[in-house]
């Protein structure tokens, strides 16, 4: 049992693009016992395996206080997205400090394999499809300060540059954008 230190955008890794998972053995099973343990740890309802810094396409969730499920994702998929979207507030473990405004699909189905391996499938709305949708991204190597309208973006560009440099953030923007709730 481990919590493991959790990457910031300072770390080059989050940027990479993870391999999928080939072996469904006890270090997968140590791997995401890990993650929900270091996950609790910062109080996050998701992480990818790369922000532990494994390049794997792992995700595990929790959203259970929320309402919704709590999980281990395998080598997840987007089957199908809404083209209805939600409007809604994201922060990331790995972007300590900060949040901002993301739309996002409203609903997904979401593809992905278990820890025996067997193939399944689960649909989620609102906060757990923002949720797949932020930690798939992970493991395609996007972070979702990079995603902002260049609006948001651009108030925040100097807070993200400081948290990319491995410093605090200076709250010099509005309430609003300041971290009130970690996504992953
Ligand atoms: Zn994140």
């Amino acid at each position: 049992m481990a919590v493991r230190p959790v990457l910031t955008i300072q770390d080059e890794r989050l940027y990479q693009v993870s391999e999928p998972v080939k072996k469904f053995d006890k270090g997968l099973r140590d791997l995401v016992r890990d993650m929900f343990e270091s996950m609790a740890e910062e109080g996050g309802v998701g992480l990818a395996a790369v922000q532990i810094g494994v390049l794997k396409r792992v995700l595990v969730i929790d959203l259970v206080e929320k309402g919704f499920i709590k999980g281990a994702f395998i080598n997840p998929h987007l089957i199908e997205a809404s083209d209805e979207m939600q409007e809604g507030e994201e922060g990331c473990l790995s972007v300590p400090g900060l949040s901002a405004e993301l739309k996002r699909p409203r609903w997904v189905k979401i593809g992905y394999q278990d820890l025996s391996g067997n193939h399944k499938i689960v649909e989620g709305e609102m906060l757990l499809a923002r949720a797949f949708l932020h930690e798939m991204d992970h493991l395609d190597g996007k972070v979702f300060v990079d995603q902002l309208e260049p609006s948001i973006h651009k108030l925040l560009a100097g807070d993200i540059d400081r948290i990319k440099h491995g410093l605090p953030v200076e709250h010099a923007v509005e309430p609003r954008y300041r971290n009130k709730k970690k996504t992953a």
